[in-house]
Formats: C-alpha cells, sequence, structure tokens
C-alpha cells in the first residue's frame, strides 16, 4: 500500500517545496531591487516591480487561495488560510504586491510547519516492509535454499542463525537462543528461547540458532503493527485539537474585524484623504491581521501529539490514537487484575499433589493434555514446567476454555478439566484429603488449580504467586502522579487476594471475580462519578472490563490479537513500568500544549497590540509572527520529548 500512495503524496510534497523555493528568490530579488533603488523608483507603477512581486505572488495564490475556499465552504472551517486570503488580495488591489508576496511566503511556511507537525513529512520506517523482500534460508526435507520471503507461505520453515535477525512471527520449532525484542519492546535485554516459544520479527539472534515455522510475515507480524501504530494513531484527532480549531474558526472573523477597525480607524481619522494614508492604513491592518493569525497555536497539539506516541512506541507502549492518551492523563481510578499482571508471568510451582493413588507425574501428564491449549500464566507455567517430567502430550479434539475459571479438553473417551475449586462442583464427590491439601495450600498463600476427569478429581498444582518486583514503587509513583484509588481484581481465592493486595497497599480488592464480575466492577466505578476508569489487564480474560473502562490497558500481550482489539493502549513489555510510563506521558502531553498555548496566546496578543499601535511594519510583524511559530514548535517538541 506504500508503494502505491507514496509516490503522488511525494510528488505533491515536493511541488509545493519547490513552489516555496522559487518565492523566496523572487522575493529576495525585489528586495535587492528595493533596497538598490529606493522607495520613490521600485514601487507598484514600476514595471519591474510588477513583474517581479506579481510572479512570486502567481506562484503561491492560486494554492492558497485554492485551500481557503476548500476549507471555508467545503469543510465549512476558518483557517488561518482565508486570513491570508483576504490580506493577500487586499494588498493585490491597492498595489501593495511586495506585501502581498511576502503575505504569500508566510501562508506557504505555515503550510509546510503545520504538514510536518502532522507527521505526513516523516518517513515511516519500515523494518518490516524491507524483510519482505529479504532471501531466508527455508528447510525444504533435508536442504536448506534461499528463497525470498515474500514468497513464502504459513507454514515454512526457515532457519536464522546467529547474529541474524529474525524475519518473521512464528514459532520456533527446533533450536535455542538468546532473543533480543528491542525493535519492538525497547528493551534490549536477551532472553532465552526454545523449542515452542514465540518469536516476532524485528527481533535479533545471539548464542544459537533457530529454525522457524512461518506464521505471519510482512503486514501482518506485530513488527508492522507497532510501526504503522503513530500513523493510524495520528488518524484520530484529540479533543485539544478539537477545540482549538474551534478556536480558530472563532478567532477568524474576530481578527478580521480588529483588522478592519484598524484601517478604517488610520484612514478616517488621518489629516488629508491621500492614497498615501489609504496605503498606510492598509498596511497597518495587514500586519495586524498576519501577526494575530493563531498559526502557532494550530502546531502545539499535533507536534506533541505525535513525540508523545512516537516516544511511547520506543518503549513498547502502543496507543490506539492521541485522543486515548490525552484521556489517561486525567484519570484517577485504577482497576488492576493480578495473576500475569500484578504479579509474575509465570508463578514458581510449589507443590504437585495427586489425590488417591496418583502420583504427581500422573497428574502433571493429565494438566498438559488441556494447558498445552490455553494461554493463560498459570497453563504457561504448568507447560513449562512438565516440559521434561512427561511424555508426548495428545492432540484433543475439543478444548474449551472457562474464563477466569480453567479449560477442559476432550479427546474420545479421555476428558480433563484444569481450573479453580468452583469450576470441579459440578457432581464430582470432594474427599476429605482434597479439602485438607486446599486449606494447607491456601494456608500457605498459594495459588491452588485443581485437575479433574469426569467424575473425579485426580490431583491438584500449587503455586506461589510472586508480585512483580517493581509493583510496589510503580504503584506507589501512580499515586504521586494522582492516581488515587487502587482497586485489584482477581479470580484468585480470597485469602491470596488479601495478602497481595495488603502488600502493595490496594484501596480495595475484588476475589473469585468471573471476567463478568470485573465488568461489573468497572461500571460502578464509573457510576462513582468520579474522573474515570483505567482497568489493567492481561487482557486473556479481562476482555469485558477492559473494553468497558475508559481507558483499557493491556498488559504482556505480546502477540495475542485479542487483548490488542480489546484494549486502547498495549503494553509490549513484559514490565509493570510500562504502566507507569503511559500515565506520565500523557500527562507531558497534556502540560506541553497547555503550557505552549498560553505561551502562543501572550506573544500573539502583544504582537498584535504593538502592530495595532504601528510599532511594527509588515516585514517585522511577519518574521516575529513566524518566530513565534517556530519558537512554539520546538518548544512543544522539547517538553513532549
Ligand atoms: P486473575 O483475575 O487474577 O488474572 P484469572 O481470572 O486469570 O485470575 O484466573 C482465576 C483463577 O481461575 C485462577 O486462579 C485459576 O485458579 C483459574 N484458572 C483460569 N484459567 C485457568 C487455566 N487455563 N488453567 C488453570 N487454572 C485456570
Ligand atoms: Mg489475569
Amino acid at each position: 500500500m506504500s508503494e502505491a500512495q507514496g509516490k503522488p503524496m511525494e510528488s505533491a510534497k515536493r511541488g509545493s517545496w519547490i513552489r516555496g523555493a522559487m518565492l523566496l528568490l523572487l522575493l529576495l530579488v525585489s528586495g535587492a531591487l528595493y533596497w538598490t533603488w529606493g522607495a520613490d523608483r521600485y514601487r507598484w507603477a514600476d514595471p519591474v516591480y510588477v513583474a517581479v512581486n506579481g510572479l512570486a505572488l502567481l506562484i503561491a495564490f492560486p494554492t492558497i487561495v485554492m485551500r481557503a475556499l476548500r476549507q471555508t465552504f467545503g469543510e465549512g472551517r476558518l483557517t488561518v488560510d482565508l486570513l491570508m486570503s483576504i490580506v493577500m488580495i487586499s494588498a493585490l488591489c491597492t498595489g501593495l504586491w511586495l506585501e502581498g508576496a511576502l503575505v504569500a511566503l508566510i501562508a506557504l511556511i505555515s503550510e509546510a510547519l503545520e504538514r510536518a507537525a502532522h507527521g505526513q513529512a516523516a518517513r515511516i520506517d519500515t523494518l518490516s516492509t524491507r524483510f519482505d523482500a529479504m532471501t531466508v534460508n527455508v528447510k525444504r526435507g533435508e536442504e536448506r535454499i534461499p528463497l525470498p520471503l515474500r514468497d513464502l507461505q504459513v507454514g515454512d520453515v526457515i532457519v536464522v542463525s546467529e547474529g541474524e535477525s529474525i524475519p518473521v512471527d512464528g514459532e520456533i520449532v527446533f533450536g535455542n537462543a538468546q532473543v533480543s525484542e528491542a525493535a519492538i519492546t525497547g528493551e534490549s535485554s536477551f532472553n532465552a528461547k526454545a523449542e515452542g516459544d514465540a518469536v516476532f520479527a524485528g527481533s535479533t539472534v545471539q548464542h544459537g540458532f533457530l529454525e522457524i515455522k512461518l506464521l505471519k510475515r510482512g503486514e501482518g507480524t506485530l513488527l508492522a503493527q507497532v510501526e504503522q501504530s503513530v500513523a493510524k494513531a495520528r488518524r484520530v484527532r484529540t479533543p485539544t485539537e478539537v477545540m482549538l480549531d474551534r478556536t480558530t474558526a472563532l478567532l477568524v472573523p474576530l481578527i478580521l474585524a480588529v483588522g478592519l477597525g484598524v484601517f478604517l480607524f488610520g484612514y478616517l481619522l488621518g489629516p488629508e484623504k491621500t492614497p498615501e494614508l489609504l496605503r498606510e492604513a492598509l498596511r497597518r491592518a495587514m500586519t495586524v491581521v498576519v501577526v494575530a493569525s493563531p498559526s502557532a497555536l494550530a502546531l502545539t497539539a499535533p507536534i506533541a501529539v505525535w513525540m508523545g506516541l512516537r516516544r511511547a512506541r520506543r518503549r513498547g507502549i502502543l496507543f490506539r490514537d492521541g485522543a486515548v492518551m490525552e484521556k489517561l492523563s486525567g484519570l484517577s481510578t485504577l482497576l488492576i487484575d493480578k495473576t500475569g499482571t500484578l504479579t509474575v508471568a509465570r508463578p514458581r510451582v510449589a507443590e504437585v499433589k495427586g489425590f488417591g493413588k496418583r502420583t504427581p507425574e500422573q497428574v502433571l501428564q493429565e494438566a498438559v493434555f488441556v494447558e498445552a491449549h490455553s494461554k493463560h500464566p498459570l497453563a504457561r507455567t504448568i507447560v513449562e514446567y512438565a516440559q521434561t517430567k512427561v511424555s508426548e502430550t495428545d492432540k484433543p479434539d475439543k478444548f474449551i476454555e472457562f474464563e477466569g475459571g480453567g479449560a477442559c479438553a476432550i479427546k474420545g473417551e479421555r476428558y480433563v478439566k484444569v481450573g479453580a475449586f468452583w469450576l470441579m462442583e459440578d457432581g464430582r464427590d470432594i474427599s476429605d484429603e482434597v479439602t485438607e491439601w486446599m486449606t494447607a495450600a491456601r494456608d500457605k498463600g498459594y495459588t491452588c488449580v485443581l485437575v479433574a476427569d469426569r467424575e473425579h478429581l485426580l490431583g491438584g498444582i500449587a503455586f506461589e504467586d510472586e508480585v512483580r518486583t517493581e509493583a510496589r514503587d510503580v504503584l506507589a509513583r501512580l499515586r504521586k502522579l494522582g492516581v488515587k484509588k487502587m482497586v485489584m481484581l482477581t479470580g484468585d481465592n480470597a485469602k491470596v487476594a488479601h495478602r497481595i493486595a495488603v502488600d502493595l497497599g490496594m484501596n480495595e480488592y475484588v476475589a473469585e471475580c468471573m471476567p463478568d464480575t470485573k465488568m461489573r466492577r468497572v461500571q460502578k466505578e464509573q457510576g462513582y462519578g468520579g474522573k474515570g476508569v483505567v482497568m489493567v489487564g492481561d487482557g486473556i480474560n479481562d476482555a469485558p472490563a477492559l473494553a468497558k473502562a475508559d481507558v483499557g490497558i493491556a498488559m504482556g500481550a505480546m502477540g495475542t490479537d485479542l487483548a490488542m482489539a480489546a484494549a486502547q493502549v498495549t503494553l509490549l513489555n513484559d514490565s509493570l513500568e510500562g504502566l507507569y510510563e503511559a500515565f506520565a506521558l500523557s500527562r507531558r502531553l497534556v502540560t506541553s500544549v497547555s503550557v505552549n498555548i498560553f505561551i502562543a496566546c501572550a506573544l500573539g496578543l502583544a504582537l498584535t497590540v504593538l502592530a495595532a499601535m504601528g510599532s511594527l511594519n509588515l516585514l517585522q510583524g511577519a518574521v516575529l509572527q513566524q518566530g513565534i511559530a517556530l519558537i512554539i514548535a520546538i518548544n512543544t517538541a522539547l517538553l513532549t520529548r
């Protein structure tokens, strides 16, 4: 798509740059002539004057006037272009060609600045599309043949050696290595990956080699989504941008009225009604309109949003759009999931217990039959833990996930269910051995999962669910940012929930939540009329709550499309640090924009007063006005950095 759409836009951009350069050249010529010949000789009655400045106007005039007409009548927006067009036309009508050409130049510069602010001028670095053109080593039988990546199919196995980049999203089928996912998460550490693990395009391989089954390539990869995220997010305008547009629309007629007032005042109060006085009054009015035009105001919000989104992306934080980023800064209630979010993604397996005569190995073997197909943190932990302890498992015919409770798998006569205690109470007799084991494990603060077939409880697995090392610190810093109320929501039992909630200083907690309970809690908090609710979850069974919240944040969601779809913010890094960063960046965005709006208004007003008093000529006014726009642009970039 970038190929097809890229070219026309490129040439349009180049066209406007050429026009701008030609205009500047003509103005320089005009200025030089004015300088050498003086105001008496080089004035609008002079054919050279008309030719040089007329040409300059001709270059810019159609572009700007057409744009103003389109915006005013087509889109119903009153913009700075309209102001500039009116000034240019009045200049033309009264023979102030030099001034008219100068205003045209300003309008072109403003347009270029604004275009850059909207990120349209920025080249989007697409590593993902570059990969598609690359040649990779494909395994065909025992042979390795080099083929262009774009010719490969899903399921092909490619070989990636030490020091190379992984060009696709896929699954490791053989080998192991240290893999860095910095291109996606921004975190440069290397993680050990082996058979069965997911890998993502853009990662680099060290110490080892991998054979990877291709699942997604090119535009389909997570890397492509990350790379396109900023451009995509810019398609939605933030409330502040909308507000500033409305303000501009109100300011345009006001500024025109002030300009008209200055003109009438200057002309009517003049001693003699000479043509020179008319031109003088008009020049002053034009200066007022030019310096008062709010083009600096239109720059700050787009630049801040663009910088903010880019900075976030580099840290592995994807905002769905700028409006979400702006909204997050004002929210003060945080609802947060426990397992996999506040606690580590892979808890430690503390105990495997077989009931009756069953051995722990048998229990694990049954559990893996189910959990190999679940993405739940406890499921992944069980599978990893069991890897060396059980033999190859069957593939079930049917797999059912009970959101927030567990899962079951069926193959012929074989039926296994793994999950929370409440899930097991459908007709199975719960022996004393089971209740005793559960009570003892819970007393130790363990999270328990039971394994059962159709009639009997086979065994249990206890986990020590550790709080993430950074959790306490991150929550404390969030409190300082103004997040006043924190509530932990968990599907786990009350004992574990209590211990962790107290440990982390939560305001409240709710245990034994179903996905539905979490969603209703979000609703309840929204009903309190606070400043809005943020829900943070690992996105696996928190989707309804994430979708309901004012801002839903999915964590550790690498590669789970479901989570990315339900949440408005995705933290690709498996760390709570990103949660703080997301809040902090959104705060910085809002502060930066407010500060710059204030500066732009104050300076604009000061210049307008000076121009109305006649202390500025048009040239000075124009230079100062562009200077302010540039200062605002740079200051926004610095403050949002
Ligand atoms: P949290 O809300 O704290 O993230 P979940 O809703 O993900 O917790 O899970 C709640 C409980 O449901 C877990 O403590 C576990 O007992 C059980 N559970 C859910 N999914 C699974 C699964 N795939 N395998 C085993 N147990 C599960
Ligand atoms: Mg969870």
